[in-house]
């Protein structure tokens, strides 16, 4: 069995979103289909989406991320139970100033990958969705904010502009966490060859991105092998080393179908590792993608 490291998965507020009538939907719900699977570590995102959202909706949401996290019986912030985790913000829209104590709250609380926005405008930065425009200035004290408490900065959502911008002010490699290539789909969430290179050049890694709505337009053509070709283009011109995976599974939201033919759930994750081995990649480059690529750029962000 390949293991796995995902880079993004709603599950922060998934768990959050229920904590009312499944306090213990981490455990119970989700830890049978991930040990199923194969996962060794995954993100536990939190996501926020739109312009209402307060900071204290963050601070609950985080708060409540943490405790469910320390009480599991399988998950840990480091290799001292089964799966290991790290929260994930996907759209600070909650910052409207102060970033930079904000930023460090988060850090203290375990959040050690972030997104400035999803595809909203916020006060940080603007959504590949909703236009083109430089990052603000508290964006830009974001990222700042972040390099400092060594935060991995997830540019998945942002809009060119912004992207540029975030490649320029980081002094980390950045990372997108769960994106596919505008190359083989023209999709606005898609990453253009320019800004595939320049994650390239620059020591980042992208995930790429099993949702079928971003695989491809053609509805028959949303399968398995049509996501290895995502994979393949970018390994012709830069090797596997830097190629790793963000589901983004929602299966347990609304979307039992959103995913490529193959890829149900999280259980269903080793059916990508044997169709890679069935396309020709070689087992350690199946362990690379899978596994290694993104435990190599998050290592040293997991830290506590
Ligand atoms: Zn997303």
């Amino acid at each position: 069995m390949v293991k796995f490291f995902n880079l993004h998965d709603d599950i922060g507020t998934d768990i959050f979103d229920h904590r009312d009538s499944k306090p213990n939907r981490l455990d119970d719900y989700h830890y049978p289909k991930m040990k199923q699977g194969g996962i060794d570590t995954t993100a536990i995102v939190c996501c926020f989406a739109d312009a209402e959202t307060t900071w204290q909706d963050m601070v609950d949401q985080v708060l409540y991320v943490n405790e469910k996290i320390k009480e599991s019986k399988h998950y840990a912030f480091d290799y001292s139970k089964d799966i290991r985790v790290f929260i994930a913000i996907e759209g600070m829209c909650g910052i409207k100033e102060g970033a930079r104590e904000k930023i460090h709250w988060l850090y203290e609380h375990n959040v050690r990958c972030a997104s400035l926005c999803w595809n909203d405008h916020n006060a940080l930065a603007c959504g590949a969705k909703s236009g083109n425009m430089p990052l603000t200035p508290l964006g830009i004290e974001c990222v700042k904010a972040m390099n400092e408490v060594h935060m991995a900065v997830d540019v998945s959502h942002c809009c060119e502009w912004n992207f540029y911008d975030i490649q320029r002010i980081s002094t980390t490699p950045i990372l997108a966490t769960h994106s596919n290539v505008k190359g083989l789909f023209n999709h606005y969430r898609n990453l253009s060859d320019p800004q595939i290179q320049m994650i390239m050049e620059h020591g980042g890694v992208i995930g790429g991105l099993p949702v079928r709505w971003f695989v491809t337009r053609d509805e028959s053509k949303q399968t398995l092998d049509e996501f290895i070709n995502i994979i393949d283009y970018i390994k012709e011109k830069y090797g596997t080393k830097q190629i790793a995976l963000g589901f983004d599974f929602m299966d347990y939201m609304d979307d039992p179908t959103c995913m490529v033919k193959g890829l149900d759930s999280v259980a269903h994750i080793q059916n990508l590792a044997n169709r890679l081995i069935e396309r020709g990649y070689s087992q350690e480059e199946v362990e690379d993608i899978c596994f290694y690529n993104a435990n190599r750029y998050m290592e040293t962000y997991l830290k506590y």
